[in-house]
Parts: structure tokens; sequence; C-alpha cells
């Protein structure tokens, strides 16, 4: 066996390799529905097979292709999963300044749907493949490659298909995902982040009904009064939780990082009698204020709402949709026999979708290499554990225990509200920025040896 540290250069032919891809994937419409990630997957196929890395393209359904590749290590450690999705959100192509599926370049940025969200990820474990296949490095544990279909509507055909049928195909000690690894500036600082917890989902249809009658003479026990009444305390019940793991190690790092007296104001929003009161202080009606909120508190969000045809008429029917999510740490399950129990026999109450919260340990040797790397690029500067107020396939995989981190690194001022909005696009310096750090989070955590490797500056 060869101990002799390897070198390897990443080229800016392998990084224009990468921004070719990249394009020819912003170019497959995979608008979910229908998806149609096939023809995207097998794109990706045959360039893996051409470098002589073994892929496997599994399909539930047909059109609804995910691809699974694999390089294998010495098995000394369990693998490294990196995961990422091929369908995109609806995009209205009228609102759009290039067509999204044009991958168009302009002033150094390539516009598309999916260009944050998340081709960019996928062409960026696909190129660090490629590049530890052509490295010859030694691997000391495999590293498996996941272009899931479905994730924008749940990943039944994608990612918790295979969770569920083969889950021996993705099995992994630990894995790196999209949703997380955008620098953050809070309060005139850079925070560089990764991703350890996501909300678990609870969408709910409630239907109440009770006496039609004349409007004249109001009844307390209307349909649409008791329908309000239940909105009300299903939201009442969601406050003041304890925080997760997560979200305290999160606040913790930002208050050592901020002055006095700053700091114990910070520290005191992990108080849940304090924190909502703390927030709308500190930082006003802002997004960041409804952000933190959302990561500190289980949330109800009445997003459709029907009932009643007349000013004067009382309907015997009404219905809402509650979109709710809840923390890490909290019981899904029992969280809906509590609205049952609150909603009473009179109410009924359809579950639309039910997907519980996960969370990773801050801490595991892959949070080390992460931060390892982050500190050789940007030394001092703090590394933030983050949650994300929404689901990913991540939960997936961290049912099956696997160690989940959302970290697709890009550089500072991406425009995150494009994601899932008009007019998506990606700068080429994050491509090659992301390149670069994740190439390093990569082989520290699954090629020791290759220790000696460089990137050209372009
Ligand atoms: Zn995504």
């Amino acid at each position: 066996m060869n101990d002799m540290p390897q070198t390897f250069v990443i080229t800016q032919d392998l990084f224009d390799e990468m921004l070719r891809h990249f394009k020819a994937l912003l170019q497959f419409d995979t608008t979910n529905p229908p998806g149609n990630e096939t023809p995207a997957a097998r794109y990706i196929a045959s360039v893996l097979q051409s470098e002589g890395i073994e892929c496997n393209l599994v399909e539930p359904i047909p059109g609804r292709g995910s691809l699974i590749a694999r390089l294998r290590g010495n098995g000394s450690k369990r693998p490294l999963l990196l995961m990422s999705h091929l369908d995109v959100v609806v995009a209205e192509k009228d609102k759009w300044e290039h067509p999204p599926f044009s991958a168009y370049e302009e002033d150094g940025f390539i516009w598309g749907r999916g260009a944050l969200d998340c081709k960019n990820t996928v062409v960026l474990w696909m190129t660090i493949l490629i590049a530890l296949k052509r490295s010859k490095a030694v691997l000391d544990r495999d590293v498996i490659f996941l272009a899931a279909a479905d994730e924008e509507e749940g990943g039944q055909y994608g990612t918790g298909w295979i969770v569920n049928t083969q889950p021996e195909l993705i099995e992994a000690e630990a894995a790196l995902n999209e949703g997380g690894g955008m620098p953050l500036g809070i309060f005139g600082r850079t925070f560089y982040t990764y991703q350890t917890g996501e909300k678990g989902n609870l969408w709910l249809k409630i239907t109440s009904r009770g006496m039609a009658g004349h409007g004249s003479v109001p009844r307390a026990d209307s349909a649409i009064e008791r329908l309000l009444y239940l909105i009300t305390s299903i939201k009442r019940m969601s406050e003041k939780v304890a925080p997760p793991a997560t979200m305290r190690v999160m606040i913790q790092t930002i208050a050592a990082h901020s002055n006095f007296p700053a700091n114990i104001i910070i520290r005191c929003i992990l108080n849940p009698l304090l924190s909502n009161f703390l927030i709308r202080k500190g930082l006003g009606s802002s997004d960041w204020s409804d952000i933190m909120k959302a990561l500190m508190n289980n949330t109800v969000a009445t997003t459709v709402l029907k009932a009643g045809h007349k000013t004067n008429v009382i309907p015997s029917e009404a219905s809402a949709e509650l979109d709710i999510r809840v923390l890490p740490g909290v019981d899904v399950k029992s969280y809906l026999d509590k609205i049952l129990e609150i909603a009473g026999p009179e109410t009924e109450v359809e579950v639309l979708d039910i997907q519980p919260p996960s969370e990773s340990p801050v801490d595991h040797e892959l949070a080390t290499s992460i931060r390892r790397v982050l500190h050789r690029h940007h030394p001092g500067a703090p590394v933030l554990p983050i949650m994300l107020p929404a689901v990913s396939d991540g939960g997936y995989l961290r049912r099956l225990n696997t160690v989940v981190y959302g970290f697709s690194p890009l550089l500072p001022g991406e425009a995150a509200e494009r994601i899932h909005g008009h007019n998506e696009r990606i700068s080429i310096a994050s491509l090659y920025y992301s390149l670069k750090i994740a190439f390093e989070v990569v082989a520290d955590f699954a090629a020791p040896t290759l220790n000696d490797f460089f990137i050209i500056a372009l």
C-alpha cells in the first residue's frame, strides 16, 4: 500500500466541464409535476460512466428517474452520501427576463430554474465525483452520489422511494445535501453555515359544520365561529416550546460573537417566555424577524379558507387548510392527537401531509471537516449550525440514522429570494467557490491521503 500523499490539481478544464454540464442540466425541463427527470438522470449517467464510475438509474414509474453512482473506498469507514435533486418548481415564463430553461449566461451569471435549487448542487457533486476518480485518491469510505427525482413534491418517487424500497443503495454514515452553506450577514459580521435540522410538516384540512340561519341572529356554534375558534386554539397550543439543539448552538454562537449588552439579550432569545418579544423588539417587522420566529416556534399558517356565499346567510359548513410546521424534538403524531382532541367530534380533520421534523447532531466528524475547511479559507470566521423552517429530502436519510448536513456553499450575496421565485440565477464565481470549498470538505472527510491537492486560481 502506498501511503505517499497524492497530488491532484483542479484545473480550469475541469471547471469548464462543470459549467458545461450545469448548463446542460438547466436545459432539461424537470418542472415537477410532472418532473420527467429521467432524461437528466441519463445525461449524468453518460457523463459519469464515461469516467468509469458505476451508475444505477432507478425509476419507480416511467419518467421519474433518480441517479445513484458510487466511488468505492477501501471500506475502513462507512460511506459519505452527496445528495441533491433533479426536479424544479414551476417557472412563470412570462415573468422572467431570460427563458427559465435557456441557461442564459450574462455578466457572470447563469440563469435558469434550478440554478440555486438545486442543479448547482447536482453539478457540484458530479464534478467532485469526477475529480476524485481522476485523482486516483485512496478513499477510506465509499462516496455515493444521488440526484433524486421528486424532492419538490415530497420525494415519494425519489429519495422517499429509495429509502423505503432499496435503502442499501444510499446507506451512509453521513451526507451532504442542499439547504445550507450560504453565508449570513448578522450584525455586520459574516457567519458561515451548515444546516443540521429541518422542521416537520403537518398539513390539515379542517371542516366544521353547524346550523344554517339568518345573519340577523348570530349563533356562537355556527360552522364559521367554530372553525375560527379552533384555528385560534391550535395557534395557542403552538406557543412556547423549548428550542432544538441546533437553535441553542446557533444563538449561543451569534451571542459569543456579539458585544455587550447585545450578547446577553441574544442569549435570552433561548428563553421560550421571552423569545418572541425579544425577536420583535430586536428585529422589528422585518423578514429576519419572521424567519427567527419561524425557527423558534411551531407555526400555523392558514392558507386556504372557504365558507359562505351571501352576507345575510350563516352557512352550515366552513373549511380551512392549515400549514403547520413543528420543531425538531416535537412528536408530530402526538401533536396531531392534541389537535384532534381540541377539534372534538363535530369537526372533521383530514391530514393532507405529515412529515416528522429531523435533526442531526451539531458535532460530527463531517462538521469538523466543514469547520476545518471554512477556517482555512476564512480564518477566524464563525461557523453556525442553522435550521431550515421547511422539509427537504434530508429528513428521509435522517430516518436511516445518517448524519445529514445541508452544505452547498455559496458566496455572500447570492439572491436567495429568487429560489422558487422569478429570475433564478447563480454567479459563476459562486459555482467556482462551491467547487473549491466542497471538494476540500469531501477530500478531508473521505480521502485523507489526498492532502496535497490544490486548486488553480481562476
Ligand atoms: Zn431543493
